[in-house]
């Protein structure tokens, strides 16, 4: 099994280029932001957990994801691998993540890092903001708080995956086609 890590900060395109790599590789498409979006639309008890931290810029538990995460591995039939959107996003979750795979023989294939800098993940959020309705988008200070969290939490997973010798950078500015070019070069 594949299992890609598809890495980036907030508004790097990330939900973007998924669709077609999952299509093209046929992978499982675990987004943890769109599966903690939908536990707060049903309004389940993890969901009302989720949802002030969310709307606040900050992370939700590491155990939360991890845990949503383990559950989709276990419950996913007939697929090449997996593409983690989103996920691991903390140096704990992605030490969890090794173990979670290792315990089945499998490890992580690579991780695909889409970069952008953040003058640009401002404006990419701005224009979301005005057509999906998110409520992590609308504020700026949110906004920020999502950037500042990233560079202080989620950024040190950048070494840990070049220490393993599976960090791929893919430059994340141009047209949609140029980024899904590049990240498919990448992987092929
Ligand atoms: P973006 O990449 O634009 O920040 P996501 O949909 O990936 O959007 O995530 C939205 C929010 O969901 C994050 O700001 C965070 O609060 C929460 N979240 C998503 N994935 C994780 C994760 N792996 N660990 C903790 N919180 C997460």
């Amino acid at each position: 099994m594949k299992y890609y890590v598809l890495f980036g900060p907030p508004g790097a395109g990330k939900g973007t280029q998924a669709g077609s790599m999952v299509e093209r590789y046929n992978l499982c498409h675990l987004s943890t932001g769109e599966l903690l979006r939908s536990e707060i639309a049903a309004g389940t008890p993890l969901g009302l957990q989720a949802k002030s931290l969310i709307e606040g810029g900050n992370l939700v538990p590491d155990e939360v994801v991890e845990g949503m995460i383990e559950s989709k591995f276990q419950n996913t039939k007939g697929v090449n691998g997996f593409l983690l959107d989103g996920f691991p996003r903390t140096i704990a979750q992605a030490r969890a993540l090794d173990e979670m795979l290792s315990k089945k023989g499998e490890e992580v294939t690579a991780c695909i890092s889409l970069m952008i800098p953040d003058s640009l993940i401002r404006e990419r959020i701005a224009n979301r903001a005005k057509i999906e309705g998110r409520a992590d988008d609308a504020r700026d200070e949110v906004v920020l708080n999502r950037i500042d969290t990233y560079h202080a939490k989620t950024e040190p997973l950048i070494d840990y995956y070049i220490e393993k010798g599976k960090y791929r950078e893919i430059d994340g500015v141009g047209s949609i086609e140029d980024v899904r070019s590049r990240i498919f070069a990448a992987i092929d």
